[in-house]
């Protein structure tokens, strides 16, 4: 596989309360978007990414059995929840901090993914996008209850209320998925900074555009959120199957 990644600061915040890990080697990505007052939000965003890629560690073996993988992604996040919820507990400064996290394991031919919050993956496969993820936040709930439409959570007032993220006492559970790939696919991982600025169609459109230059693909991808008006943190890391 090979993978690019890039973090921009956006055209509103001071900071950047994004953080990513990108392994090529052992196939694991990382992506946190953080919250919360001062500088918390970046502490917390950084403990989650640390702790996960230290904990999912050396080359994943591939062993046949999707569960193993899955389950120790969800440990792994389990384990950042934790340090976050007693860092924030030991510093009154990082009270209420807290994070979203995505993790995707990428293997020759299939990629295991876990998420908590509205950070997303997607797949691009035979040219067309697919959402790989369900945002954890009130207006995707309202959605999947018929209280307002798609169009309506677009622009809704409480679209970065999160129903569920790093930081909170009670296990902040993820979501698990595996999903096939082959080449010429490619995964995208990306902040709500992206997505919120970027409709689904023309990541789409820059991802197919810009073909094997990973790289140029994140450039474009920020550069079209910054051009949408920039108003939070943006990350993207776009992932290929096969080798660089
Ligand atoms: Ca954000």
């Amino acid at each position: 596989m090979k993978v690019a990644g890039l973090t921009d600061v956006g055209r509103k915040r001071q900071g950047n309360e994004d953080c990513f890990w990108a392994d090529e080697a052992s196939g694991l990505l990382v992506l946190a978007d953080g919250m919360g007052g001062h500088a918390a939000g970046e502490v917390a965003s950084d403990l989650a990414v640390r702790t996960v890629a230290v904990l999912m560690g050396a080359p994943m073996e591939d062993s046949g059995d999707p569960d193993a993988v899955s389950e120790r992604m969800a440990q792994a996040i389990a384990a950042a929840n934790r340090r976050i919820v007693q860092a924030a507990a030991a510093d009154s400064t990082l009270k209420g901090m807290g994070t979203t996290i995505v993790v995707a394991v990428c293997g020759p031919e299939r990629v295991h993914l876990a998420h908590v919050g509205d950070s997303r993956a997607y797949l691009l496969h035979d040219g067309a996008l697919r959402l790989l993820t369900r945002d954890h936040s009130l207006v995707a709930e309202m959605v999947t209850a018929g209280e307002i439409t798609e169009q309506e959570a677009q622009n809704h007032p409480l679209r970065s209320v999160l129903s569920r993220s790093l930081g909170q006492p009670s296990d902040a559970k993820p979501d698990l998925a595996v999903v096939d790939w082959e080449p010429g696919d490619r995964l995208l991982l990306c902040s709500d900074g992206l997505t919120n600025m970027v409709d689904d169609e023309m990541l789409e459109a820059i991802l197919r555009f810009h073909g094997n230059d990973l790289a140029a693909a994140c450039q474009q991808l920020v550069a079209a959120a910054n051009a949408g008006g920039g108003l939070d943190n943006i990350t993207a890391i776009v992932v290929a199957p096969e080798a660089g």
